[in-house]
């Protein structure tokens, strides 16, 4: 347990390193503050599924958009929780800009126990704490932040999932409906930790799941092989094939990671299957692959058995785009004019909410949060709160400069 005089002096140590913003005195950031609440957060496990924990976090939420006079609105999601929406206008109907983050965690119940908040200089340890609930908080502390000047002009609209991490037909329902209402969005997924200082997320690859089945004929491998078809062998000659597809587009990746198939050591196998994870960084790309993979599934890879493409859900990217570059241009400018270096902007193989979004047509920027690494290890994750302060202020920048065009 960390005492709140531990936390104080992390805090007066945080503070002698961060700079002043023009938009964000220095005395409206109060680490201590912020420090006790990410703990509260901590404390509750909130395990993707786990709702109880999970609209814990969102009824937190709740009550503190509410108190700054924002307007509210839960959309149950069964098997997720609530989804919270938080406008600083009351229209609900359409936004200028979406900030989202999310609430749930891939951490198991019991991990809020067993891996407690705990603070080392201005490194956060902690089941979820990186992933995503500083980043989380920090999106709170940005919209508390504003300025009047901003939100007059701007109807800023805060979206938070409860269940990014693994996503349900309620979940990508209500991603569906609100990515249609925002022309820009920027998600507070933790800033990448690999980067020096931290890296901000420009691409997400998108990821389907190709599952081809396999219908040979069975039949005695010593009596009668000659009357079987090996579906496992039509298998193996697919494999290679699918493979090299993706030499041809750049960033897709395709590997078959899970096979199945035969019966028994002395039967020809009628039966196979393999499933390919393939990631793409535009849904063009995604699209001739699969059309690519159906066609050879049709002409077949071997005579006598059939090959089949099961696709239960096509994954979308979150692609650089001409709009995509104009946010990340505002985000440059606004980090130049706080003294800030130049953000670091880089293509990822994860996806995220910003995938959802932009499926919808949002023009997106990811990884805005707070900077932190060791994601979904329960021992190891990080976050460290130095960075908080200069996330949150570049973001109000981002706000005020996307006001002051409109
Ligand atoms: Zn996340």
């Amino acid at each position: 347990m960390l005492s709140r005089r531990q936390m104080l002096a992390s805090a007066a140590a945080l503070g002698a390193t961060s700079g002043i913003s023009p938009v964000f005195a220095s005395s409206d950031f109060k680490l201590d503050q912020f420090i006790a609440e990410l703990k509260e957060l901590v404390s509750i496990d909130s395990k993707t599924g786990h709702e109880e924990g999970v609209n814990k976090i969102i009824s937190i939420f709740e009550k503190r958009f509410r108190s700054i006079g924002w307007t509210v609105s839960l959309h149950p999601c069964p098997g997720r929780g609530n989804a919270l929406v938080a406008t600083s206008k009351p229209d609900q109907s359409k936004y200028d800009v979406v900030l989202c983050a999310h609430a749930d965690t891939v951490q198991p119940v019991g991990y809020a126990q067993k891996y407690p908040f705990t603070l080392k200089g201005s490194i956060a340890h902690g089941a979820g704490v990186g992933d995503d609930k500083s980043s989380l908080l920090a999106v709170w502390w940005i919209c508390k932040s504003l300025p009047k000047s901003v939100t007059d002009k701007l109807n800023v609209a805060v979206l938070i999932n409860p269940g990014e991490e693994t996503s349900n037909p309620a979940t990508l329902k209500f991603f569906e409906e609100q990515g249609k209402k925002t022309p820009l969005a920027l998600v507070y997924e933790p800033g990448r930790g690999e980067v020096k200082g931290g890296g901000f997320v420009k691409v997400r690859k998108g990821s389907t799941r190709l599952n081809i089945k396999f219908h040979g004929r069975a039949a005695h491998s010593g009596n009668n092989p000659q009357d079987g078809r090996n579906a496992i062998y039509a298998m193996a000659l697919a494999i290679p094939q699918i493979t090299a597809i993706q030499k041809k587009y750049p960033g897709a990746t395709i590997n078959g990671n899970v096979t199945k198939g035969g019966t028994a050591v002395n039967t020809i196998a009628a039966e196979a299957e393999v499933t390919f994870d393939f990631r793409f960084t535009n849904d063009a790309t995604r699209d001739k692959v699969v059309a690519e993979v159906r066609a050879m599934c049709e002409k077949g890879f071997m005579d006598g058995v059939k090959s089949e493409l099961v696709i239960n859900r096509l994954g979308t990217a979150l692609p650089e785009t001409e709009r995509s570059r104009k946010l990340m241009a505002v985000v440059d400018k606004a980090a130049a004019q706080i003294g800030q270096p130049k953000p670091q902007w880089l293509a990822v193989g994860g996806a995220s909410d910003g995938n959802k979004l932009a499926a919808q047509g949002a023009a997106v920027v990811c990884a805005m949060g707070v900077v932190s690494g060791n994601l979904h290890d329960p021992e190891k994750e990080w976050t460290d709160l130095s960075t908080a302060r200069p996330r949150i202020e570049l973001s109000l920048k981002v706000l005020e400069l996307l006001a002051s065009k409109k």
